[in-house]
């Protein structure tokens, strides 16, 4: 399983669609400062339903909707959309291809896709489970993250070992049906 698209309209900097894609192995985003590289990875903890606003490097939700320039009104919209490779069937779907999507309107209405079928976030979150990718997963390691993991409780190390051992799912299943 890899990334292979991201598809992000009116997010942040990037006010036209724009596509991005990758291949297996290492790619590398370079460009000057200020023209949008964090933001590509600000879209994809946000697809993958980030809420806070202050970890996206915004004081409101709003604000990852493009603001305008000199040159262009604003957006009222904007979506991210992000494409797996699941020719290996790593996600429990029968797609060789699975696309997530989030998309939020000025007016505060918000909708998550799977595969273009509205979903909730719940399910983004039970799919990716145990894969390491997610807003908090080991797959995005952000700026002191390292120093993070070094430096957290063990219980919380602990947690990054549950997620890549695959029990994680587990874990969760156990806990709602003690709930019930
Ligand atoms: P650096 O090399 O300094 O880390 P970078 O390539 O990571 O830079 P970003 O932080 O991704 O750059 O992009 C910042 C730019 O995105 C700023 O010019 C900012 O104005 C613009 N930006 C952020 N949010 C919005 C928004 N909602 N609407 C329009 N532009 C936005
Ligand atoms: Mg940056």
């Amino acid at each position: 399983m890899y990334l292979k698209r991201l598809d992000m309209s009116g997010f942040k900097s990037f006010a036209d669609r724009t596509q991005m894609e990758f291949v297996p192995g290492i790619t590398a985003v370079v460009g000057p400062n200020g023209s949008g590289k964090s933001n590509v990875t600000d879209g994809i903890r946000w697809v993958l339903g980030e809420q806070s606003a202050k970890s996206l490097r915004g004081s409101k939700m709003e604000d990852v909707i493009f603001a305008g320039s000199e040159s262009r009104k604003p957006v009222g919209y904007c979506e991210v959309a992000m494409t797996f490779d699941n020719s290996e069937h790593k996600l429990p779907l029968d797609y060789t291809e699975v696309t997530v999507t989030r998309r939020v309107y000025r007016s505060g209405d918000s909708e998550y896709l799977l595969n273009k079928q509205t979903c909730r976030l719940r399910d983004i979150h039970e799919l990716f489970m145990d894969t390491g990718i997610g807003k908090d997963a080991y797959s995005m390691i952000g700026q002191g993250k390292i120093d993070e993991i070094l430096s957290s409780k063990s219980e919380d190390r602990r947690a990054i070992f549950e997620e890549a051992a695959g029990i994680v799912k587990y874990k969760t299943r156990k806990k709602e049906a003690e709930k019930k």
